[in-house]
């Protein structure tokens, strides 16, 4: 079968190529893959940054973001049939059965010594087949067979707001109005719908002009788009209850702690490099104590948000159109794979390979 493969820590390696196509063990599901999307971690990947081969393997398959149909099922596998639509989740459990792994909770692994399906140490879904554990796949209705690949992303905002609303239930009576959203890309756009969806007020900002696809996307949400060449966010006067830091800049991530209101909350989802801090720190953590704000960060997602995750998708979907649809802007068959990696054009939001 074809698989598209890096040598981990190996810029120029991205190739496609064939490979035996793997046998399901028992407790697993062969997964024909429909459809795998592209993210910033692909690139970082791709471009010799990130990524780990499997123990015995000198390549590694890429691509954690996907959507298939079950091609067979493994022995002692119940609740499967062939045909299935369906997403696997990126991390499976460390050897160790930490606490939180051992709980259904391999998103917050102590050890550190997870897995990921096409980043760490286990072959990813840009295959035409691939095979996982069954315990770690969801289904999904056939009215998502178009857009079902949005469900990984999804889940990255969907641990980072139901997180942040579980800690705010915890420790006081909160009754959140208005939401921030730093980023128009997909993550960005996605957490946006999750939050209309929850009948928050909410703000996107972004660096893109207000008549761009990213900002149309969001407001047809009914979420207010701000296009920060217009208005910095230094300048902006409102708070918010809830922030969700998706851009990954420092120096963004650095404001948003400032936009976000008195016993407010802030989730951070990026990845942020090292930069000069251009805030006073005291400032950051005395606006953090004198405002009973919480700052927090949230990676990956478990089974249990994909769940969730899987019914919100079918809810943007009755509720806004075909948003799903329009934040898939680049769909590219597998004959012309290589583009799908070559980096975004002007008004491209996601980028999808068909296989
Ligand atoms: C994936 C997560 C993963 C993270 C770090 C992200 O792109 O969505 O599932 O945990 O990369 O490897």
């Amino acid at each position: 079968m074809k698989a598209i493969t890096v040598i981990p820590g190996k810029a120029g390696s991205l190739s496609l190529r064939e490979v035996d196509a793997p046998a399901p063990r028992a407790g697993e599901l062969l997964l024909r893959v429909q459809r795998v999307g592209v993210c910033g971690t692909d690139m970082d990947i791709v471009s010799g940054f990130y990524g780990e081969a499997p123990p015995s393997s000198p390549y590694l398959i890429i691509g954690h973001e996907s959507l298939s149909r079950v091609e067979a099922v493994g022995s002692s596998v119940e609740g499967f049939h062939a045909g299935d639509l369906v997403v696997p989740t990126v991390r499976r459990d460390c050897p160790e059965e930490c606490l939180n792994c051992s709980n259904g909770e391999s998103d917050m692994c102590l050890t550190g010594h997870y897995r990921e399906h096409g980043i760490k140490g286990l072959h990813g879904f840009a295959s035409q087949l691939s095979a996982t554990d069954a315990r770690f796949v969801v289904k999904l209705p056939e009215t998502l067979s178009e857009t079902g690949v949005l469900l990984e992303p999804l889940t990255v905002v969907e641990k980072g707001i139901i997180q942040a609303f579980e800690m705010q239930k915890a420790r006081m009576k909160w009754k959140p109005k208005t939401a921030l959203v730093l980023g128009s890309g997909p993550v960005g756009l996605l957490a946006t719908a999750l939050l209309r969806l929850r009948g928050l007020e909410v703000a996107t900002v972004a660096r893109k002009p207000a008549d761009s696809l990213k900002a149309r996307l969001a407001t047809s949400t009914g979420a207010k788009y701000i296009d920060v060449n217009d208005a910095p966010l230094s300048s902006m006067e409102k708070r918010f209850d809830f922030v969700l830091e998706a851009t990954g800049s420092t120096s963004v991530a650095l404001e948003a702690q400032n936009l976000c209101d008195t016993n407010g909350v802030v989730s951070f989802v990026g990845i942020y490099r090292s930069q000069e801090a251009s805030e006073d720190a005291g400032k950051v953590f005395t606006n953090l104590v004198l405002g009973n704000r919480v700052y927090f960060g949230s990676v990956n997602a478990n089974i249990s948000y994909f769940r969730q995750g899987a019914a919100d998708l079918a809810k943007i979907k009755d509720r806004f159109g075909t948003l799903l649809e329009q934040i898939i802007t680049d769909r590219v068959p597998l004959s012309e794979w290589e583009r799908a990696y070559l980096g975004k054009g002007q008004d491209s939001v996601k980028t999808v390979l068909q296989f």
